[in-house]
């Protein structure tokens, strides 16, 4: 089924009675539309009802004015193959994650793999299966973009050009094999960088035993595309280099739910005094030692949104537009031409709050009633977040 549904189109979808629609768009989160509208998959028009071509959809949506907004981003995932985790010896992870919201997730590294290569040609052969593997099967439906290697010494840059002809988009966290000095990491950074491959580096004190610290100034040199989770995974650097590397790089402040939390608040907070919060992005960090985190990226929009007293629509966007537009991804905005990747969101049952956005900002997670990915319906009512107010429903379609 799994199969099936990664291979349907989804033909013409109406989403209509939208009551609140968060855009991933930092410098607009809210857009003034109350329908949407699909074909095959991407995005024909956002607006209101009257305005819009709903005839002969194939699939109706009342969303029965609950919230949707583009399906959730986690920036930092550590997969495996399939949908099974060595981490924590768990299956379906992913599919629970996208109980959680999450329509995409990005590897920073295959690194669990028991048995992993850490020859040259081994790590290269297992990015670009990976890459493959995740290319070519979707667990529930979820884009994983992995085939992520971490680089080792010895490298050189035709291994990177190689790699790219290859197929491989992004390194693993750069830090987490024998690269571990600036400069070694930086001519790396900049080979794959010429070759069109993004990167991400660990920042912070060991993540499990066998890893190693990466300092500040380590992170300012390599110059990667991504400050890999800036609060630590799990050990934070001290809050003042935190706030350093937030004013001294421009590149992308990762924050993860497997990190530390007060250093968390302390870099989204930095990101909004000096006024780039576009380059914050959210991820787990998971399968990690702290679990599998399924309603990890919900929890972190709660906790930054309530305790970093940030509105909750602009959190909202360090999960999705944010994130899309870093790493070049066609999601996570809610714009004609992107994928048709939503969740659907209401204020859990019982919160004290008024609305969703209220109940985010009082530190509940909301109730996930439904997501879609490519404009196919792959869950309704989550199993795992707090049961949604309302939830929208199928009117008319083949489901
Ligand atoms: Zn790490």
């Amino acid at each position: 089924m799994a199969e099936a549904a990664a291979t349907a189109t989804s033909g013409k979808v109406v989403i209509r009675n939208i009551g609140l629609m968060l855009s991933g768009d930092i410098d607009q989160p809210i857009l003034d539309a109350d329908t949407l509208v699909v074909n095959d998959g991407l995005i024909v028009a956002v607006g209101k009802e009257k305005d819009c071509d709903c005839e002969g959809a194939r699939t109706v949506i009342d969303a029965r004015k609950t919230c949707v907004a583009p399906g959730l981003i986690d920036s930092h995932v550590h997969p495996v193959f399939g949908d099974w985790t060595p981490r924590q010896s768990q299956l379906g992870w992913i599919e629970s994650t996208l109980n959680g919201g999450v329509t995409t997730m990005i590897s920073a590294g295959e690194v669990h793999l028991p048995g992993r290569p850490k020859d040259i040609v081994g790590l290269k052969a297992l990015a670009i299966t990976a890459q493959r593997a995740f290319d070519n099967f979707r667990p529930a439906g979820v884009k994983v973009l992995a085939g992520a290697p971490v680089i080792e010494q010895g490298m050189v840059e035709s291994d990177f050009k190689e790699l790219a002809e290859a197929g491989v988009g992004l390194l693993g966290e750069v830090g987490l094999g024998s690269v571990k000095a600036g400069y070694e990491a930086k001519q790396m950074v900049g080979w794959a960088r010429k070759y069109g491959i993004q990167s991400t580096i660990h920042t912070g004190g060991p993540s499990i035993p066998g890893s190693g610290l990466i300092d500040k100034d380590v992170v300012l040199e390599a110059d990667a595309d991504v400050i890999g989770h800036i609060n630590g995974g799990h050990t934070s650097l001290p809050e003042a280099h935190v706030c350093e590397l937030c004013e001294k790089s421009s590149r992308a402040i990762e924050i993860v739910h497997n990190g530390n939390e007060r250093t968390a608040i302390a870099a989204a907070r930095a990101a909004l005094e000096l006024k780039c919060p576009h380059r914050v992005i959210l991820g787990t960090d998971g399968p990690a030692g702290s679990g599998v985190q399924p309603l990890g990226i919900l929890r972190m929009v709660a906790m930054l949104s309530s305790i970093a007293n940030i509105p909750a629509e602009l959190v909202f966007c360090f999960a999705t537009g944010n994130t899309a537009r870093i790493r070049q991804l066609n999601c996570g905005l809610i714009e004609v031409g992107r994928a048709a990747d939503f969740v659907f969101m209401d204020r859990a049952q019982h919160s004290p709050a008024a609305g969703l956005l209220e109940s985010v900002q009082l530190g509940d997670i909301p109730g996930v009633g439904m997501v879609m990915i490519d404009g196919i319906v792959r869950c309704g009512r989550s199993r795992n977040t707090p049961p949604a107010t309302e939830i929208p429903v199928v009117v008319s379609g083949s489901h």
